[in-house]
């Protein structure tokens, strides 16, 4: 795009906005939807002609990002943006005849609640006033006679449209050129973003105006009676690579850790704007400010159990990866007042610390051990999910979003089969079996770090995102190993000892119970909170989701194990027989 060209365009509507001024004067006002063109619109305003008044409606509905996105807007040019609110006495007898969530009943309930919460107040507030609006002559073949300002002597109305000759690339690339604020829930794939519980994702190829009312016919979908909203006309292919982490200010808490330190290497590795990491490992914390001294990381000693310093160390963060826990079985069996007091108050002070400095969304990295627990660190793990689960019912209007992702066995961790079986093969075996018909869940820990990293734009708050995993028979990946790693491998026994108590012969990611509440997303399954009724307006809705309840629950010995064929090459190809696959990672707390 040739800057010159665009700032043609700006001379252009600030023109056409002086014009506009000089005809109605005090008349003149913007309500605004806070979209993209709207974006472009209040910065052209307060940069070239301050003053004018600006209005957009809070239905009552609106979802917590665009509350953010109307606080940011306000800060950064010093405004404020008067709140159109629907009629309370109106929205009470509505919502006493026909029921609080109306707008799925039938078109016509819903038309009615779109009168009641956005035409009315609209109309009360720019009766006899002239309009600034963002429509362009782009936008469709309606608009393209489009004149910059329009008057409708038998409405009383007069509208001036400053932004008539731009396209959309032209108001995406003005709104890129001056690192303008926009709302984060066009990186989550919405394009027309009204009230949270009638606005849902677009997939690839979908209209932008198919998740709004997409429950009904297109025709009677597109008509609101209100036409305030009309987004951006971004295309496609440039939405799809937009970077939702660019501008972001990331905490991760046990940082070290296996998982924590790979979140580490792929947030950065994403452009965030500044990453925090905790951990109360000395020595591996020193070894990983060195590796990162030239990014834009602070690492500092803390501890989940200190409250105020997660208090400060939160403040100015927008996502919060909550990887670190107590993880070893046994040490957390024989200290269980420790188990509780890192992973179950610590993820409370992890949730406190967040409401109370305006964090975005919280991630908690939970693990199979938290399905149907049969000790203190599972048990523990499961209360941090449901203390993530539970501290949605505290939010209002735009608090964080809290969710977990639950995921299995991370190959190649300290601990985990692979560097075990490495050492026994390196000394010439045995190879030691709990059982022949064990299962088990496998990923990478890049893989399953960028799953978590996928769900935080995904979560709509208080869900538990279950990675999709492949699974393997233990004794599989023991013959496979023995195979590839030792010299002369039928020289090398494999020793079956029995399981350990406590531990069981599949993993399970999800339980029995769950699968009621639970749909399936290409990667993920996501269960969905029990007690939804405790939660202001959550909508759940994702991407290409089917529907809720699936067959059976996720559990390894239910799914095809894969072929052993299979299994070398994923260990090959993920360089896992490696000295650095199978002993780089290290473990942590
Ligand atoms: Fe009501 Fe939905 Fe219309 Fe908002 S968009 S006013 S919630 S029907």
């Amino acid at each position: 795009m040739n800057s010159n060209h665009l700032s043609s365009k700006v001379s252009a509507s600030v023109e056409i906005l002086r014009q506009a001024k000089e005809k109605f004067g005090d008349k003149l006002v913007y309500p605004t939807s806070l979209g993209s063109e709207a974006i472009v619109l209040i910065d052209l305003i307060c940069r070239y002609l301050p003053g004018i008044p600006m209005l957009s409606l809070d239905t009552g509905k609106l979802p917590a990002e665009t509350l953010k996105l109307w606080k940011i807007i306000e800060m950064r040019y010093s405004i404020t943006i008067s709140r159109l609110t629907p009629d309370p006495e109106e929205v009470r007898n509505m919502c006493e005849e026909n029921g609080e969530e109306l707008y799925r009943k039938s078109v016509e309930l819903r038309k009615l609640c779109c009168d009641i919460r956005k035409v009315r107040p609209l109309a009360r507030a720019v009766a006899g006033k002239a309009w600034i609006t963002g429509r362009r002559r782009e936008q469709s073949s309606s608009r393209s006679q489009l004149e910059a300002i329009e008057t409708h002597p038998n409405m009383g109305l007069a509208k001036c449209n400053p932004l008539i000759e731009w396209t959309s690339e032209d108001v995406w690339t003005y709104i890129r050129q001056q690192s303008l604020p926009y709302n984060t829930l066009y990186d989550q794939h919405y394009r027309s973003i009204g009230c949270a519980p009638c606005t849902r994702a677009i997939a690839v190829g979908e209209d932008e105006r198919a998740g709004r009312w997409w429950w009904e016919q297109e025709e009677v979908a597109a008509e609101c009676g209100l036409h305030m909203n009309p987004l951006a006309k971004q295309p496609q292919q440039e939405t799809m690579t937009m970077n939702p982490w660019q501008g972001k200010r990331v905490l991760i808490t046990g940082v070290c850790g296996t998982i924590g330190s790979e979140l580490l290497r792929q947030v950065v590795a994403r452009d965030a704007y500044e990453v925090i990491g905790i951990d109360n490992n000395e020595t591996e914390l020193f070894f990983l400010d060195e590796r990162y001294r030239d990014a834009n990381v602070h690492l500092y000693l803390g501890d989940l159990r200190d409250k105020d310093k997660l208090m400060r160390k939160m403040q100015g963060v927008d996502i919060v990866l909550h990887a670190a826990a107590l993880k070893h079985v046994i040490l957390c069996e024989k200290t269980p007042r420790d188990a509780v007091q890192t992973n179950i108050l610590g993820t409370q002070n992890i949730i406190d610390a967040a409401i109370a400095n305006g964090v975005e969304r919280v991630i908690f990295t939970s693990s199979d051990k938290a399905v149907n627990p049969t000790n203190v660190m599972g048990t523990t793990k499961l209360m941090g999910e449901r203390l993530m689960t539970a501290a949605n019912a505290h939010r209002r209007g735009n608090g964080p979003i809290f969710a977990s992702t639950r995921f299995g066995n991370v190959l190649g961790s300290r601990g985990s089969v692979i560097p075990l079986f490495k050492k026994q093969i390196q000394r010439g075996g045995p190879v030691t079996l709990t059982d022949p018909d064990m299962t088990r869940f496998i990923m990478t820990i890049e893989q399953a770090s960028a799953l978590v990293l996928d769900s935080v734009f995904l979560a709509c708050g208080g869900e538990v995102f279950v990675t999709k995993m492949p699974v393997v028979r233990i004794q599989d990946v023991a013959e496979v190993m023995i195979d590839v790693l030792a010299n002369e491998p039928e020289s090398v026994a494999i020793e079956v000892i029995g399981s350990k108590p406590g531990e069981k012969l599949y993993e399970e990611l999800m339980n029995d119970e769950e699968t009621r509440r639970t749909l399936e997303m290409d990667n993920y399954f996501v269960v969905l909170p029990a007690f939804k009724a405790v939660y202001e307006s959550i909508v759940y809705d994702y991407p290409n989701m089917g529907e809720v309840g699936v067959d059976d629950p996720y559990n390894s010995a239910l799914q095809p194990a894969m072929s052993k064929e299979t299994l070398r090459a994923y260990l090959l190809e993920n360089h896992l027989l490696t000295a650095k696959g199978a002993e780089g990672a290290k473990g942590k707390v």
